[in-house]
C-alpha cells in the first residue's frame, strides 16, 4: 500500500491548492478525484458561467455599436457553438491544474475516496479498488446542487446548474427557482439569448442574504431586461407545465455519504456538511476545507482555506461578494459591520460619471457605508458595470481601515469608474 504524508480529496479549488501548498513544504502529497481536476469551480461552476456571461455580453456590445457612430450586425445565435468554445477553455483550464500537480510533484488518482479507517483511503477506480495510507487527510469534496422538496432533477426538464451550462439551445421559456447569486447569472445569461425567464424566490428578497437597497435595484433591471421577478412566492411550482425547462438552483447540498464518515466517526452538522473548528475535524489527523465544510460556497474562500490548513493560519478578512447580472452587483463589509452602531451611508450613480457615460454605461450606483465616529469604511455596495472588479479596491479599503478622510486625500484616474466611490464617500 503507497504511503503518503498528506492526501486530499477532491481536486477543485480547495483540493489542488492545497495539495500544492503541501507538497511546496517537502510533503508527499496525494490528490483523489473522481471526475475532473478543477472542480465545479472549473468545470461546472465559475468558468462556464463567466464564459457565457461574457459571450452574452459581447452580443450587447456589438447591438450597441450605433452608439459609436458603428454599423454591425449579428448573425443569429449558434448556442451549441459558444457551448462548444466555453467547453474548449475549460479543457485548457484543467490541462493547466494538471501539469501544476505535475510540476509540483503531486500524486493524482483518479477515482471515489472513502475512510476505510482514520489514516487508510479506499479508493474505487474505473478498473480496480485501491488502498492508501496517509499521515493527515484533508476533506476538499465540495458540494452538489440541491433540489427543492419533494422534486428530483430529470436532467432534461428539471435540470441543475450543471445541465443548465451544457443546454446546446437556447430554451423558449424557463423557470428558475432560486435567485441567489447562481439563479441570477443563469437567468441574466439566459434572457440576454432570448430565453423569456422567469425567476422565482421563496424568501421576501431576490439575493436573499444581501442589502435589501441593492437586492431591489436589481429587481428593477432583471424586470427591464425582460425576467419575471417574483420573490416571497410560497408555490414556486404553480404553473410548471408553461415552461420549456425549469432550472432548480435552490443551494447545495453535501456529498458526504459518499466518504463513508461512519468508519472513522466523523462529525457532521446537520445538513451532513462537515463540522469543523479552524478547519480541524473532530478526527484529529482529518481536516476539511472549502464548499465541504458550507462556509463560503465561493471558490476565493476555498482557496483560502488551503492556504490556511498549510499555514495554521485562520481567516479574518472581509469576503467580496459578486453576482454576474448585466451590470454586475458586488459588496463587501468589514468582518465586525454589526458592530458599528452610529453608521452613515452614501452614494452615487452612474449616471453622474462621466467614463460611465463613454462606455454607455449608466445604471446603477455604489453605496458607502461608514462609521460615523471613527470615520471608518465599513461597507460599500455596487450595482454597475466592472462592480466585480470595483469591489476589489473596496475591499482592500475596508481591510487596511482606511477613513473617508484618508480617501479623499488620494488620487482617482479621471476619466474612471474609481470616481464614483470616491464620490459616494464625499455625499455620506
Ligand atoms: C454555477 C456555479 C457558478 C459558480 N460561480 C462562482 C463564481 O463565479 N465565483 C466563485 O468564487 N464561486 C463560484 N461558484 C462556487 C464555486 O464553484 C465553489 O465554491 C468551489 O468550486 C468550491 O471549491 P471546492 O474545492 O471546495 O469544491 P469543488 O470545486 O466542488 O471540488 C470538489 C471536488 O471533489 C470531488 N469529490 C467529491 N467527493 C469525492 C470523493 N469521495 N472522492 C474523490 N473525489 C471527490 C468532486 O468531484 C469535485 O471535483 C459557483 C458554483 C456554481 C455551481
Amino acid at each position: 500500500m503507497n504511503k503518503y504524508d498528506i492526501a486530499v480529496i477532491g481536486a477543485g479549488p480547495a483540493g489542488y491548492n492545497c495539495a500544492i501548498n503541501f507538497a511546496k513544504k517537502g510533503k508527499k502529497v496525494v490528490i483523489i478525484e473522481k471526475y475532473n481536476l478543477g472542480g465545479t469551480c472549473l468545470n461546472r461552476g465559475c468558468i462556464p458561467t463567466k464564459f457565457l456571461w461574457q459571450a452574452a455580453s459581447v452580443k450587447q456590445t456589438i447591438s450597441k455599436s450605433y452608439e459609436y457612430g458603428l454599423k454591425s450586425s449579428l448573425e443569429p445565435v449558434n448556442f451549441q457553438e459558444i457551448i462548444n468554445k466555453k467547453n474548449k477553455l475549460v479543457e485548457n483550464l484543467v490541462k493547466g491544474v494538471a501539469r501544476l500537480l505535475t510540476a509540483n510533484k503531486v500524486d493524482v488518482i483518479k477515482g471515489t475516496a472513502s475512510f476505510k479507517n482514520k489514516n487508510e483511503l479506499n479508493i474505487k477506480t474505473e478498473t480496480e479498488e485501491i488502498n492508501i495510507s496517509a499521515d493527515k487527510i484533508i476533506i476538499a469534496a465540495g458540494s452538489e446542487s440541491k433540489s427543492i422538496p419533494n422534486i428530483e432533477y430529470d436532467h432534461q426538464k428539471y435540470i441543475d446548474s450543471t445541465d443548465a451550462l451544457n443546454l446546446t439551445e437556447v430554451p423558449k421559456t424557463m423557470l428558475v427557482i432560486g435567485a441567489g447569486a447562481i439563479g441570477i447569472e443563469l437567468s441574466s445569461i439566459f434572457a440576454a439569448f432570448g430565453c423569456k425567464v422567469t425567476l422565482r424566490e421563496i424568501c421576501p428578497q431576490i439575493l436573499p442574504s444581501e442589502d435589501s437597497d441593492l437586492a431591489q435595484e436589481l429587481s428593477r433591471v432583471l424586470a427591464r431586461q425582460g425576467i419575471k421577478v417574483e420573490a416571497g412566492c410560497t408555490d414556486t411550482l404553480k404553473d410548471k407545465d408553461s415552461f420549456e425547462k425549469i432550472l432548480i438552483v435552490a443551494g447545495r447540498k453535501s456529498n458526504s455519504d459518499e466518504l463513508k464518515p461512519e468508519n472513522v466517526g466523523l462529525n457532521l452538522d446537520n445538513r451532513k456538511f462537515v463540522s469543523t473548528q479552524n478547519y480541524s475535524t473532530n478526527v484529529d489527523n482529518i481536516f476539511a476545507i472549502g464548499d465541504a465544510t458550507a462556509k463560503g460556497f465561493l471558490a476565493y474562500t476555498a482557496e483560502q482555506d488551503a492556504i490556511n490548513v498549510v499555514e495554521n493560519l485562520q481567516s479574518k478578512n472581509p469576503v467580496p461578494k459578486v453576482v454576474f447580472s448585466f451590470p454586475p452587483v458586488a459588496s463587501v463589509k468589514a468582518v465586525d459591520y454589526d458592530n458599528y452602531k452610529d453608521v452613515v451611508f452614501g452614494k452615487s450613480t452612474f449616471i453622474s460619471n462621466a467614463r460611465a457615460q463613454i462606455e454607455g454605461q449608466r445604471t446603477g450606483w455604489i453605496k458607502v457605508a461608514i462609521d460615523n465616529i471613527s470615520k471608518k469604511i465599513i461597507g460599500v455596495w455596487i450595482i454597475g458595470v466592472n462592480a466585480d472588479e470595483l469591489i476589489e479596491s473596496a475591499t482592500m479599503i475596508i481591510k487596511s481601515n482606511m477613513k473617508v478622510t484618508d480617501l479623499s486625500k488620494d488620487m482617482f484616474f479621471h476619466p474612471g469608474l474609481s470616481e464614483i466611490l470616491l464620490e459616494a464617500t464625499k455625499n455620506c
